[in-house]
């Protein structure tokens, strides 16, 4: 992945791979005005307040206030970085990035190239082996009696793995693969013996064959299931790590079910692939499976890129209902709502639909209770009412939304006939944690967006909507000092700095450049209309006020030293004068007419 690209290619990207046709591809679009409409793929809303500005090239959501260019959509609804973003836009479009990259970078890009070919090979290899080779016979029994039709199999890329010892190892050989890469990928193992004949042998022997798709589709590595009841055999095998397949950060079938998932608004998620595919088969379709861990973390983050609600679907056993605490852990700092639907004792997804059909398992999804009820009934089976508030408080502490905290302290209070404030209490308590520090800092950092004072949003409104003579004649006069608003001061720094190196071609070009909350700020803005009225007496309105304020900060400054005990005398008689003076040059600066 390019750690630099010329700002020549990124606009030649930004204009061949058109905002709106790059959107559509994930979110359905429609005109409304001058601008496209769509419902927002960050957050949850009813109406759509995510617009597309053609003209532009931005998008920005009223709802939640998100907002960028084409590379920040596909950076935050893909969850990839900017260099990732720009190849993926770049391929998309047809531009060529042929730019320094280090040697270090170029092997690291055609190591994962030659990783998903190879897999895509191999797929395509164990899939003809399960329609025709002999010994898949086991196999094609197998899939029968769980239903699995000849479409599914070719859909989800199923295949086999005959019994033997280097079979694929034999199969690549012909087909001039290298046994490094092969390795590379844990497809093979090397020998222990250096005998020359079996140099190396194949992981994945005698086993049906589920090829594991990364977001996009493309195959990243493979779980075998054994088929035969060996009781020193694992049930399954998986690949193992390597540059294009990290588990903790794959749920199988989400290249399939992304687009159900974002209609249903909220995800299933089951324990293994044979119950993902069967849901998706019987017509649910918005489900995944994690490969062959519990939930982790990232589970929890890709799946909040498209939706706030899981349903974990997971066995009645004591082994099942353990992997859903232990998922809901892992999903509750991504501030997903969990629910649970609870399957009758010994069935599993696959096994519900295949004898009663796909309705019974739907109605399950539908009537699935939130993970906290069952989590609180749990509680109260064993515990008094204190204890089960701490335990509760110990919960609601690993979310870090305040709106679905408090939510949740609500719940508690009503179930318990606690006062709220009593929960509140326990909740503070067990709120000590670095964690939690962590979640407010952000929290903090987010509502400080909200609370930019109105004077220097207006500056930055002015600034982005200048045309070109008044723009430089504006620029002149601003004085960063002025802002108080961190964001905003980058913002305005970064503004007059292309200003005086005469690079400033609006605000677009740089958008990507920003973080998620500037960038936010600059694209509500730009949706806005041209500034109303004449340019030049909103620009001095806008500078005067931010003049005053300015001083005013001064002068309380000022004041606030004068409180400090230990002040020496001849520095207070200092600091009163100072005081004077900026007194005499606020007086000189009469009020805005439109006070911000
Ligand atoms: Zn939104």
């Amino acid at each position: 992945v390019p750690a630099f690209v010329p700002d020549h290619i990124l606009e030649q990207i930004r204009q061949s791979a058109d905002i709106v046709d790059v959107i559509h591809s994930y979110v359905p679009l429609k005109r409304a005005g001058a601008n496209f409409r769509a419902l927002c793929p960050f957050h949850k809303e009813k109406t759509p307040s995510f617009n597309v500005h053609p003209a532009r090239q931005i998008w920005h959501c009223f709802g939640c206030g998100a907002g960028g260019d084409v590379f920040k959509f596909l950076m935050m609804y893909e969850n990839i970085d900017f260099p990732t973003a720009v190849r993926r836009l770049a391929e998309r479009a047809g531009v060529p990035l042929e730019f320094e990259t280090s040697a270090e970078e170029r092997a690291t890009r055609s190591l994962k190239d030659e990783l998903f070919a190879l897999h895509e090979a191999v797929a395509s290899h164990f899939h003809a082996l399960l329609l025709r080779d002999p010994s898949a016979e086991i196999a094609r029994d197998y899939l029968k009696k769980r239903g699995i039709t000849s479409q599914t199999c070719k859909k989800f890329r199923i295949g086999f793995s005959p019994q033997g010892w280097d079979g694929l190892f034999q199969w690549a050989k012909t087909k001039n693969l290298s046994a490094e890469l092969l390795e590379k990928a844990g497809l093979v193992l090397k020998s222990d013996k250096p005998d020359a004949q079996n140099s190396h042998y194949d992981r994945f022997r005698g086993r049906l064959m589920f090829s594991i798709c990364d977001e996009q589709g493309r195959v990243v590595g493979f779980s075998g299931r054994i088929l035969t009841d060996e009781k020193d055999q694992p049930k399954y095998v998986n690949s193992p790590e390597t540059p294009i397949f990290q588990k903790s950060k794959v749920l199988f079938g989400l290249d399939k079910a992304k687009r159900a998932i974002l209609d249903a608004k909220f995800a299933v998620v089951c324990e293994g692939q044979l119950d993902m595919i069967s849901c998706f088969e019987s017509g649910i379709e918005n489900v995944v499976a994690p490969q062959g861990t519990a939930l982790t973390e990232q589970h929890g983050q890709i799946l909040k890129r498209y939706v706030d609600e899981v349903v974990l679907a997971f066995d009645s056993d004591e082994a099942g209902q353990n992997a859903a605490a232990r998922s809901v852990e892992a999903l509750l700092p991504s501030n997903l709502v969990v629910r649970v639907a609870v399957l009758p004792r010994g069935e599993d997804p696959d096994s519900l639909i295949r004898k009663e059909g796909a309705a019974a398992m739907r109605k399950l999804i539908d009537e699935a209770k939130p993970y906290f009820d069952f989590f609180l009934d749990r509680l109260s089976k064993e515990r008094g009412k204190m204890q089960i508030a701490a335990a509760a408080a110990e919960y609601i502490r690993k979310i870090p939304n305040a709106v679905l905290r408090a939510d949740h302290i609500r719940v508690v209070s009503e179930r318990l006939h606690l006062p709220e404030s009593a929960i509140a209490e326990e909740f503070h308590k067990s709120q000590r944690r670095p964690r939690m520090a962590a979640a407010d800092a952000n929290d903090a950092k987010k509502s400080a967006i909200l609370h930019v004072p109105p004077a220097e949003k207006f500056l930055l409104e002015l600034l982005l909507h200048a045309e070109p003579p008044q723009f430089s004649r504006f620029c002149r006069v601003i004085q960063l000092d002025w802002v108080t608003d961190e964001t905003v001061k980058s913002l305005v720094s970064r503004i007059l700095e292309l200003e005086t190196t005469k690079k400033w071609r609006g605000a677009e070009p740089f958008l990507h450049e920003l973080d998620n909350e500037a960038a936010a700020l600059v694209t509500e803005l730009l949706m806005k209309p041209t500034v109303k009225g004449e340019f030049a007496a909103q620009a001095d309105d806008c500078v005067r006020q931010l003049q005053r304020r300015f001083l005013q900060r001064q002068i309380e400054d000022r004041k606030h030293r004068l409180r400090r005990a230990d002040m020496p005398l001849e520095e207070a008689l200092k600091l009163q004068q100072q005081i004077l003076d900026l007194r005499r040059d606020l007086e000189d600066i009469s009020p805005p007419l439109n006070s911000r």
